[in-house]
């Protein structure tokens, strides 16, 4: 891949598509509802297409193909690969390409779309710059694909008739042909690309780091809500092996609800979650780092209250740490006995099963000891960071 050291070379094709489409789009817009063009068909249509493309590229361009944090159908990937052209962000093998050297160069020169170039270079500048096109040679599991290999190189036509004639020929069908081609096409378009934009440059840029302070991608729950969950970047970031964005129940991530939806009727399958403890470790290890920063001679005052503070820190990082290794330990000795018990015929399952079943209320229990535990470190760690901006 080439570098970013020639970023004034501009690719005029992309500065020309990335600036027309959302001139063409609300201009389109404008002149379809002032002169009584309007159509609620048509209306509908582009917002159904809008949602089922946008979120073709964030269950499939992105966690599907970029990360493999699960497997899907066959087609479920072609109607992926389909209606991910539609959004013109570049072939599977082109954005893959780019993510994958993203996370793994994530803030550093290497990075295509690196915050520290600014905001809009990280948003769309760098697209204005991109003169190349991957090859496959980064990407060889997925240059494996058939179809994917097709729709690389012929992407033009893939992303011009998915995006731009197919939502005119559906149009069509009520007599709306230009509005299908206006708003199914560039208007939808534009929308797509700058919310997948948003996810470059926003969340890398706005938010919280509630996982890792090391990287620049930050939790943005507004952003999350434009863009089907991927706005928890800062979690991505830190587990992007993960098939989830925003792990709380309540964490806005329509994507997570898609590929879970997909797995219950066996059209997706092992889907990555990293275990709890393990997100938990990382929580507190950003926690306890903002805590000690806190901490001082000046907030505390007293030399002999801070030293200790920092052991009763330790204490309780000490303690949920054993909690959080006796939890992997039991996890891995409740797969490894629930596989064995999955093979074994029924005549010897009895005995098996009670043992399957003690360990699983060891897991239980570990599980509920790390709650504890967790909640005792948060007790401490209000009390604290209350006490040091006294
Ligand atoms: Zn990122
Ligand atoms: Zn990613």
């Amino acid at each position: 891949m080439p570098s970013q050291s020639t970023p004034l070379s501009l690719n005029w094709l992309n500065v020309i598509f990335l600036s027309a489409t959302p001139i063409l789009g609300i201009a389109g817009a404008i002149w379809w509802s002032a002169t009584g063009q309007f159509n609620i068909a048509t209306l509908v249509f582009s917002l159904v297409y809008l949602n089922l493309t946008g979120i073709s590229i964030t269950a499939g361009y992105h966690r599907l193909f970029s990360h493999r944090s699960y497997d899907a159908a066959k087609p479920v990937q072609w109607l992926f690969i389909a209606l991910g052209s539609a959004c013109f962000e570049g072939s599977v093998v082109d954005w893959s390409t780019d993510h994958r050297v993203h996370h793994r160069y994530q803030d550093r020169e290497e990075d295509p779309y690196a915050i520290h170039k600014g905001f809009w270079f990280a948003h769309i500048g760098w697209l204005f710059a991109k003169n190349w096109r991957a090859d496959g040679s980064a990407v060889p599991d997925l240059w494996k694909s058939r179809v994917i290999r097709h729709q690389h190189q012929r992407y033009i036509l893939w992303s011009t008739f998915m995006g731009l004639v197919f939502p005119t020929l559906v149009c069509a069908l009520w007599g709306d042909a230009l509005g299908g081609l206006m708003i199914g096409g560039f208007l939808r378009v534009a929308i797509n690309q700058q919310l997948t934009f948003l996810i470059n440059s926003l969340c890398h840029y706005a938010g919280s780091k509630p996982f890792s302070d090391k990287i620049t991608a930050r939790d943005n729950w507004f952003a999350a809500l434009l863009t089907y969950g991927e706005g928890y970047h800062n979690f991505h970031h830190a587990f992007p092996g993960d098939y989830r964005n925003g792990i709380r129940w309540h964490d806005f991530d329509a994507t997570k609800w898609l590929i879970y939806g997909l797995s219950k009727v066996g059209l997706a399958w092992r889907l990555h979650e990293v275990p709890p403890e393990r997100i938990l470790q990382s929580k507190v290890l950003t926690q306890e780092k903002a805590l000690r920063e806190k901490l001082s001679l000046q907030t505390v005052k007293s030399p002999v209250l801070l030293e200790q503070i920092h052991k009763t820190i330790d204490a309780a990082k000490e303690q949920l740490a054993l909690a959080s290794e006796r939890m992997t330990t039991i996890r891995e000795q409740y797969e490894s006995l629930k596989v064995q018990y999955q093979s074994l015929k029924t005549s010897q399952n009895k005995a098996f099963a009670r043992q399957v079943a003690d360990l699983r209320a060891k897991f239980y229990e570990a599980q509920r000891e790390l709650k504890r535990s967790y909640q005792r470190w948060n007790a401490m760690r209000n009390g604290y960071m209350k006490l040091a901006s006294l």
